[in-house]
């Protein structure tokens, strides 16, 4: 068959092991996963109520427009509804993207180490990758400029950047996006900007106004707890819009999520509390680190990227055995570090318990 060659050798997404497959493995009656970023608070109780009364009518196709929830969108965000796009995850926009703009003999631009599914989709395509390394844990914007030419279709700025947690200023942001050509496009992906605490941060939301060649990518899978639901949106001059929506599957969110992200976003005090509480979690693992002397990016999210001075597949299948998923450094690009999402103040607290008996284990501390 006339397969595209770039498909030989390639592998589906590895996503970590399912809940239930590692207690059968291990023996195990409870198993958390801190591995995928999910919200550990699950979402607005306001969801909870909506999804025990609701009675949609399953036989129907979805609102392909998802009108209901972009009209609430727009007016969270005060933006226009043609200035909207929905994804089935912003996964699904990442593709959207990449088939829009991206096919061989152009090249794409991204941070190394960040989100795979920016490389993943573009080699399907069979456009160039360049990677450029990160500079102390965050994107190297000059050096990504420099990596830009004529043949660049698509730029990747993870912000705040998975794996490694850590933000570019918005000083450095602003600076990177005068100087991009007018006609590459600047993906700023945002999974997880609801947890930014920076005060070197400020609201990108203007950038898209300034910028016709940009599109921000934020999600419900993070904060908002319904990463099962599947639903990402980007922000964009209607322009970019009309450009990407003809990509689009025609019915790409169901109904029920479209209903439940709609719920969700009314309830901020949710979000808000989820954020204080990703704080207080955050020092846990901060002090763990420090008191050790291993080395952390600094987080602006609900994950954090830190040394263990030790195989890392190794720390991991440990952690598995004892009940705690996590994501090997050496999966993420970085050997010797492991990722894990914050989860809450107890589940921080075991996780550190056991993770000390495995550091120790490994000869790690005297
Ligand atoms: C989780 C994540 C996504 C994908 O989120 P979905 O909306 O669930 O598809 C996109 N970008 C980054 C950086 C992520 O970490």
């Amino acid at each position: 068959m006339k397969w595209k060659q770039q498909l030989f050798g390639m592998k589906a997404y590895q996503p970590g092991k399912p809940i239930e497959e590692v207690k059968k493995i291990f023996g195990l009656d409870e198993v958390i996963k801190l591995a995928s970023n999910e919200n550990p608070f699950g979402s607005s109780p306001k969801v909870q109520q909506f999804l025990q009364e609701q009675q949609t009518n399953h036989a129907i196709y979805p609102d392909g427009y998802a009108q209901s929830l972009r009209t609430s969108l727009a007016k969270f965000y005060s933006v226009a509804e043609n200035e909207l796009i929905l994804g089935n995850g912003s996964d699904d926009l990442i593709a959207i993207i990449t088939r829009a703009l991206l096919y061989p003999g152009v090249n794409t631009v991204m941070a190394d180490l960040s989100f795979s599914q920016y490389w993943h989709n573009a080699d399907i395509e069979g456009a160039e990758v360049r990677k450029v390394p990160l500079k102390e844990g965050v994107h190297d914007l000059d050096a990504m400029l420099a990596a830009i030419d004529e043949k660049t279709s698509v730029v990747w700025v993870c912000n705040p950047n998975n794996p490694t947690g850590t933000i570019v200023s918005d000083e450095a942001l602003s600076a990177f996006l005068a100087k991009v050509p007018e006609d590459v496009f600047v993906v700023l992906d945002e999974a997880y900007i609801e947890y930014v605490n920076d005060p070197s941060y400020k609201d990108t939301l203007h950038y898209f106004r300034e910028y016709p060649n940009l599109i921000l990518l934020r999600t419900f899978s993070k904060a908002y707890g319904l990463a099962s639901f599947r639903v990402g949106y980007g922000i964009a001059q209607p322009e970019v819009i009309a450009k990407l929506d003809p990509v689009r599957a025609p019915f790409n969110n169901t109904v029920l999520s479209q209903q439940v992200a709609q719920i969700a976003l009314q309830d901020q005090e949710f979000i808000e509390s989820c954020r204080v509480a990703n704080e207080i979690g955050k020092k846990q693992y901060v002090a763990f680190c420090e008191r050790h002397g291993l080395n952390y990016f600094p987080s602006q999210t609900n994950f954090i990227m830190f040394e263990v001075k030790a195989d890392s597949n190794v720390v991991f299948e440990e952690m598995m055995k004892r009940g705690f998923i996590i994501r090997s450094g050496a999966a993420l690009g970085l050997e010797g570090y492991i990722r894990v999402t914050i989860g809450t103040e107890a589940q921080n607290a075991k996780f550190l318990q056991l993770l000390e008996d495995v550091l120790t284990e490994q000869g790690v501390f005297a």
